[in-house]
């Protein structure tokens, strides 16, 4: 018997069981999913995106659904230049090349990704294209340029003037040494539940700055920067993706979670699992995770001080300093 159809018919038989009496007001369960319901939409991201967090809470409250959502929220960052690690503005790799990764999740478990996108900063979008429009997950490098722009996404130049300028700084030094929380450290995960209490998230990212010319690192990785179970909730990464590849930590997280661990459970459990991986190099790079559960609990933890993410919900935008290890 398919998992679905397992549940659905041992909850209704749950039901059945417990409710089948004289039972006319709401029952307790009913009551609980009620109290659930009613913590939602939430919208959390990572790092302190107020507008991104804003824009896809705005537009849950409207009745959008979680997919919309996360999609257009995302997009503020990727739209944004100031921002140097994701979409347009973003810094490129030591030959100069601006490459963007992204992935994007629904709630009914379809995935898609685009990786080393170079014309085009709505990333996250066309990774959703590439899982609505092709049999594919995802695409990589000149294809996912050529799709987006048959997709109709126009063509942009990604190397902004102030990038290049840094750029030119970092050749003098070459030095390739990210600063913890500082360089290197702004994708933007986000995960959002609308008010029917389905999930969505996405993870998008220009990866590590002046990284070697096709290196592609966690976030556009189902099941390492971005996953999500409808059942059970969700989780997104950032910081040092390698370490992060290595772990499949949102994966795990979401298999924590289903396992009956709290999101903060789940989240202390996978860094832990990357510092004990990383023995000797742990205290030189962040790694970070957020993640929230089917009951509207949020969970996130660090490697090293500083990293926050940001909530939005009943339309109030917070900025929330995580837990961390050192
Ligand atoms: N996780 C991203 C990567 O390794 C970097 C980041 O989070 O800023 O590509």
């Amino acid at each position: 018997m398919k998992r679905r159809k397992f549940i659905e018919r041992s909850s209704l038989t749950g039901i059945g069981i417990v409710f089948s009496s004289t039972v006319i007001n709401a029952s307790p369960l009913q009551n609980f999913n009620q109290k659930q319901m009613n913590k939602f939409p939430i919208t959390i991201a990572t790092w302190n995106f107020p507008n991104a967090s804003k824009r896809a809470g705005e537009l849950l409250s409207q009745g959008a659904n979680a997919l919309d959502a996360v999609e257009q929220g995302v997009m503020v960052e990727e739209a944004d230049i100031r921002n140097t690690t994701v979409g347009k503005g973003g810094a490129p790799d030591r030959d100069g090349n601006v490459t963007l990764d992204a992935c994007i999740m629904s709630a009914s478990g379809n995935a898609g990704a685009v990786v080393y996108l170079k014309h085009t900063s709505k990333a996250a979008s066309v990774a959703r294209k590439v899982m609505e429009e092709t049999p594919h997950v995802m695409l990589a490098g000149e294809g996912a340029d050529l799709f987006a722009i048959q997709q109709g996404f126009e063509k942009e130049e990604l190397f902004t003037e102030s990038s290049k300028a840094d750029y030119q700084e970092w050749l003098k030094k070459k030095e390739y040494k990210p600063i913890i929380n500082i360089e290197n450290h702004d994708t933007i995960g986000m995960l959002c539940i609308d008010k029917n209490g389905d999930l969505a998230g996405a993870c998008t990212s220009s990866g590590l700055s002046y990284k070697i010319n096709g290196r592609v690192g966690d976030s556009p990785i189902i099941g390492s920067g971005l996953f999500l179970d409808n059942e059970i909730g969700g989780a997104v990464a950032t910081g040092m993706g390698e370490a992060i590849m290595k772990s499949v930590g949102s994966f795990l997280i979401v298999e924590l979670m289903r396992q009956g661990k709290s999101p903060q459970e789940a989240c202390e459990e996978a860094i832990n699992r990357i510092i004990k991986a990383n023995p000797n190099t742990y205290k030189e790079f962040q790694a970070a995770f957020i993640a929230i559960n089917k009951k509207g609990e949020i969970g996130s933890h660090c490697i090293q001080k500083g990293f926050s993410y940001v909530k939005y919900q009943a339309d109030k935008n917070e900025n929330i300093l995580s837990s961390y290890n050192f």
